[in-house]
């Protein structure tokens, strides 16, 4: 089952995503991360190499900037309980659509925790790729994250995890 755009705020199964192109060598990592997403949940993402960010009411879009640190500490002061060392996910609306503020080094466990956030999940307990920080967090998604999916979008039946 698929979330038609537009009138709902319920998370959704479908999102365009715009990838800055500004990321350059990094544009694969972003890119892997969004696919990893895809592989072990039904979520799907057409993603569009170009800087594009929502201001307001964006139907099931996630734009992804790279970022100096100065840029993302001055999201972050905005954003303050989405902050991370390395990362923001600067949202409005949760699940339906967030800009992701990330370094130009972005590593692949921080987009991925990040993309996460603007599939609309929380954060979650050590060893989980939700955890808070890159710590506790873990590098892949892990059968708690994909738990935590499903849970947002009840109309879905997680065929894997219980
Ligand atoms: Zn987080």
């Amino acid at each position: 089952m698929t979330t038609t755009a537009g009138c709902s705020s319920l998370p959704g199964d479908e999102y365009t995503v715009y990838v800055d192109p500004a990321f350059g060598d990094n544009y694969q990592t972003v890119v892997d991360s969004l696919h990893a997403w895809e592989l072990v949940t039904p979520v799907k993402f057409h993603i569009k190499k170009k800087l594009a960010l929502c201001s307001t009411g964006c139907g099931y879009e996630i734009g992804i900037k790279a970022s100096t640190r100065a840029e993302i500490e001055a999201q972050a002061k905005q954003y303050g309980d989405h902050h991370h060392p390395l990362d923001v996910t600067a949202y409005d609306i949760q699940g339906v659509w967030s800009n992701v503020y990330l370094t130009y080094d972005v590593t692949k466990q921080a987009a991925s925790h990040e993309i996460g956030h603007a599939l609309g999940l929380h954060h979650t307990g050590y060893g989980t790729l939700m955890c808070a920080t890159k710590d506790c967090a873990s590098q892949h998604i892990t059968c708690s994250d994909i738990a935590q999916y499903y849970e947002l979008r009840p109309h879905l039946v997680n065929p894997t995890c219980w």
